[in-house]
């Protein structure tokens, strides 16, 4: 049974607060007023908090009437660099900004579930709610670890969830190891010899040279990596030249690296360069390759992964709590914090929104918008879960043990 219900004072509260913020977009490490914003709601309901990880980082404490362990729940904030093409009510006021990944909705549901918890605090234990800002750019979960969020607020285990909109609203998804992919950015830079494209043969041709490495870098994956595993190159952009008679002196590439596997990860870095450094030799040109790490991969623990799956089982039964879906191979800077700390990230369905063009629409999209009506079960869920967990009278591994002999 959700403790907070659709249509409730609190699932409206957290509704109007959701509308705030999606009018009120930041970008990454900018994110000035909602810190303010969260601060004066935290501050409002009277919950302890700490300002100033990461910039606008803020991690609200709530304590339990019993000791016991501690968890961590976390939520992004930051928003996009995108012109919103919606047009109700609560658009973005920010021209060129937009909570088009539902970070709005995640910072909501956690504030209900903090506001919930501080007016419920009948567990055993301690709960940070991790409000980290910059999850679309440049990693503030990775700032917040190396500014001392464990060694500040020491968790036994941390949790995430991200909306997802191809699920139907309602269910979850919980992956039992990885979840989503690491990146890394490629840089290539083609230096050949320009001149006359009449020529051809007075000039070393840094294109040419380009176009059979962007055709050899995709032998890489389909040759050097295991079927079983998975990974993706993908060249996003090549500038050269500009004019039909003239062979440009270099060429500069850009593309994506993504994987599971560090092992993985590692193996096709060796062979991205090696083509490269092979292909320049052959055609006479200079290659020089950049690899700028970006988040690691996103992997649960098994364990705490059960443990998300027996709190959202408990909300709306197992049938809709989806173990097998494949992982995802966009990233998460939520992957920090797992590196650091040990836990589980799970996926809300965000169902098909409110109109047809949100329907069709994936995360990111300039007609995106977070559902206010999965607010209350999400909120729900981080509720769910810190009083199974942090709980001294077995109800935690009742929940655990009926979800894990349904399993059978
Ligand atoms: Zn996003
Ligand atoms: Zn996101």
């Amino acid at each position: 049974m959700p403790a907070i219900k659709n249509n409730s004072e609190y699932h409206k509260t957290i509704v109007s607060w959701r509308h705030w913020l999606h009018q009120h977009p930041e970008l990454s490490f900018k994110e000035e007023q909602t810190s303010d914003f969260i601060a004066s709601i935290l501050t409002a309901y009277e919950i302890t908090h700490h300002r100033g990880l990461a910039g606008t980082g803020i991690v609200a404490t709530i304590k339990g009437t019993q000791e016991g362990h501690t968890i961590g729940l976390r939520a992004d904030i930051d928003a996009l660099p995108l012109q919103e093409r919606n047009n109700f009510s609560h658009k973005s006021q920010h021209d060129g900004h937009m909570h088009a990944c539902g970070h709005d909705g995640h910072t909501a549901m956690l504030l209900g579930a903090a506001v919930y918890l501080q007016q419920h605090n009948n567990f055993a234990g301690t709960v940070h709610f991790i409000f980290q800002p910059a999850e679309e750019r440049d990693g503030g979960g990775r700032v917040m670890v190396e500014e001392g969020l464990f060694e500040l607020f020491p968790c036994n285990a941390i949790y995430g969830m991200h909306n997802w909109p191809s699920l139907e609203a309602g269910t979850f998804a919980v992956h039992d190891h990885a979840v989503m992919a690491a990146v890394d950015t490629l840089k290539i830079r083609i230096t050949g010899k320009g001149g006359h494209a009449a020529m051809p043969d007075q000039v070393i041709d840094p294109i040419l040279t380009a176009a059979q490495i962007t055709t050899a870098l995709q032998s890489v994956v389909s040759r050097n990596v295991s079927p079983l595993e998975s990974a993706v190159i993908s060249i996003t952009v090549i500038h050269a030249g500009d004019a039909s008679n003239i062979i440009p002196d270099e060429v500069v590439m850009k593309g994506t690296l993504r994987y599971f596997d560090s092992h993985v990860g590692e193996k096709v870095k060796q062979r991205i360069q090696q083509v490269i450094e092979h292909s320049c030799e052959a055609m006479g040109a200079k290659g020089e390759l950049r690899i700028i790490a970006g988040y690691p991969a996103t992997i649960n623990t098994s364990k705490h992964a059960q443990e998300c799956a027996a709190a959202a089982t408990a909300l709306v039964g197992k049938r809709k709590v989806q173990r097998d879906l494949p992982p995802s191979m966009g990233a998460e800077d939520f992957s920090f914090l797992l590196n650091a700390c040990a836990g589980a990230y799970i996926w809300i369905g965000n169902g098909k929104g409110k109109n047809e063009e949100q329907g069709r629409c994936m995360l990111h999209n300039t007609h995106y918008d977070f559902n206010d009506d999965i607010a209350a079960l999400g909120a729900s869920y981080w509720v769910e879960l810190v009083q199974a967990l942090l709980n001294n009278n077995k109800k935690n591994s009742t929940i655990l043990a009926s979800f894990i002999n349904a399993k059978k």
